[in-house]
């Protein structure tokens, strides 16, 4: 050491200050790459705080100026900056009565007497073994977690994928809840958890991709719903059909006060028709590690003609299961992968996906497991 600062000709004191700053940089870099969710979580909350903010003073604006000026009108849909308002004034909601009857050769309606609102969310750890020893025997279910309703004809026919690795207890939990909502909702469903294998960060994006192709062998679905592990809805209002647009289920999380944190967030459970999917070439398989692929699946569905939708007021909120990054890491390189989102998007996707699946039929689920790697999507430029 001594012969080393000799060598470089320093100080002590500059050679001490080398030492420090070499090591907080080194600690500050470590922290960035393997602490994903934590530092974005707080850059999340600043932005929602932001939004919360200019909304409050939006707001209080707005009720300035109906204060002073008389010829505006008093419904609350005249922002002059084209914001959308539904936000603010909660549209009615018309749900069918309790005494509705059902008629199976016509089509479930939407706004159905079953769907009461807010659900009782209950985080207490379960084994799959009992959730399957309460559900499969009351409600019906098929092998693969099949349903569908027999009083009406479904509207939807739902593959709900769920992308996992390692979050076992997890799973029981997001049952617990979707099934009975699924079924008030009346919907055709089956679910598809989607396993990653192998070493490779996670690939939440390749993985949807997997799911998407290995659930269309089954069954014509018609739409699809993208859906972490960890988040739980709390209104079964929130319907989980498609529609004309692509959708945002998961506007509202507990994690960020229940504030959308940025208007192009497209993260936590999202849905899609098949013939959306296809048209945007399905998810991007180039992100490795946490973060962007969402953003990037948001830029795919502008860039084909869509906007998103969200469902309205306060039907979209979710409690998110509290959870550890365990050995995660953050991608770092999807900023630059997001800036050629549109160059991108017919050159990886659907189209150069390939892989080798390994199959296994649970009770209230089909496993599909891969092991992912890099080489499975090839892909010649950006
Ligand atoms: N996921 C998983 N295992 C992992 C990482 C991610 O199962 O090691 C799945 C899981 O469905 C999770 C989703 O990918 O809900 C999103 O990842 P994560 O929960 O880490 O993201 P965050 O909540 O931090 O946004
Ligand atoms: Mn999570």
């Amino acid at each position: 050491m001594l012969h080393l600062k000799r060598l470089l000709r320093v100080s002590n004191r500059s050679f001490l200050a080398f030492i420090f700053f070499f090591s907080l940089s080194t600690s500050c870099l470590y922290f960035i790459y393997v602490a994903p969710g934590l530092a974005n979580t707080y850059l999340f909350m600043v932005q929602a705080r932001g939004i919360m903010l200019r909304d409050n003073v939006r707001t209080i604006g707005h009720m300035i100026r109906l204060y002073t000026n008389k010829n505006s009108t008093l419904n609350g849909t005249d922002y002059p900056d084209g914001n959308n308002t539904s936000e603010y004034i909660a549209q009615p909601i018309a749900y069918l009565p309790d005494n509705f009857t059902y008629a199976p050769n016509l089509p479930c309606p939407e706004k159905l007497p079953s769907m009461k609102g807010v659900i009782d969310v209950n985080m207490t750890e379960i084994t799959m073994d009992e959730i399957h020893q309460n559900f499969s025997k009351y409600l019906d279910i098929q092998p693969a977690g099949h349903w569908k309703p027999k009083d009406c004809k479904p509207r939807w026919k739902v593959a709900i994928l769920i992308p996992f690795r390692n979050r076992h207890e997890h799973l029981p939990i997001l049952f617990r809840h979707l099934i009975p909502m699924l079924q008030r909702q009346r919907l055709q469903f089956a679910f598809y958890v989607i396993e990653q294998g192998g070493t490779q960060p996670f690939n939440r994006a390749m993985l949807f991709n997997v799911g998407f192709k290995e659930a269309m062998k089954d069954l014509d679905w018609d739409c699809l719903v993208f859906h972490d592990v960890d988040h739980i809805p709390e209104n079964d209002r929130n319907y989980y059909g498609c529609g004309q647009m692509p959708r945002h289920f998961a506007a509202k999380l507990d994690k960020y006060m229940y504030i959308l944190p940025y208007n192009e967030f497209f993260g936590g459970v999202s849905g899609v028709t098949v013939e959306q999917f296809r048209k945007i070439n399905g998810f991007p398989n180039a992100f490795w590690g946490w973060g962007g692929e969402d953003d990037d699946l948001w830029n795919r569905v502008h860039y084909a003609g869509f906007n998103v939708t969200r469902p309205e007021g306060d039907l979209g909120i979710y409690k998110s299961i509290p959870h550890h990054h365990r050995g995660e890491v953050q991608f770092l390189g999807r900023y630059k992968l997001l800036r050629y989102s549109k160059e991108r998007q017919h050159l990886d996707g659907l189209n150069n996906l390939n892989y080798t699946p390994e199959i296994t039929m649970g009770s209230l689920y089909k496993n599909i497991t891969v092991n992912l790697t890099p080489e499975l999507a090839p892909i010649e430029d950006y």
